[in-house]
């Protein structure tokens, strides 16, 4: 289903070796925003930096692939560490295929990892890889935001009972 993610987690730190190897994925492509950092924040969530030198030295392959612009996403990427993609337009899938190309990945061993269904999930969805829900890291407090969660967790909810994939 367009909709469904594969896998639903509290956060990406939540992502490890026992994760990855179960779900076969060598790849990651991430959002940013919520995902690795606050909204329109500079710097990267509590424990990220450490979660990325995980992933790098388990030979994880990893890209930001963000709908927001080169402004926003360069300055945290390369903080970061990371090869970014920026005004992604998910959920359609040429800057998610641009990362995987990049990044000389799987298709098949690759992850989208992001807090939006509607762009995300839709997106990875879309391309025909593993698809990662993460809870996002601050809950944005204006009533579009707030509305645009209520509906997510009431329209998904009924479905989201048996979240992983089934292999
Ligand atoms: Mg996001």
């Amino acid at each position: 289903m367009l909709f469904k993610p594969h896998i639903w987690l509290n956060s990406v730190l939540d992502i490890d070796k026992d994760f990855l190897e179960k779900h076969g994925i060598e790849a990651l492509v991430l959002d940013l925003d919520n995902t690795l950092s606050m909204h329109g924040h500079q710097e990267p969530e509590k424990g990220v930096m450490r979660w990325l030198e995980q992933m790098r030295e388990l030979g994880i392959k990893m890209t930001v692939v963000s709908n927001n612009t080169v402004k926003r996403v360069r300055p945290l990427a390369q903080k970061l560490g990371l090869q970014f993609c920026a005004n992604g337009c998910k959920p359609l899938t040429f800057g998610i295929s641009r990362a995987i190309r990049a990044m000389g990945a799987d298709k098949r061993h690759t992850a989208v990892v992001g807090d939006q269904i509607f762009t995300d999930i839709v997106g990875g969805n879309l391309k025909g890889v593993t698809t990662v829900l993460v809870e996002p890291f601050h809950l944005e407090d204006t009533w579009t935001f707030r509305l645009k969660r209520r509906a997510e967790s009431i329209f998904f909810k009924r479905d989201y009972s048996k979240l992983e994939r089934k292999k």
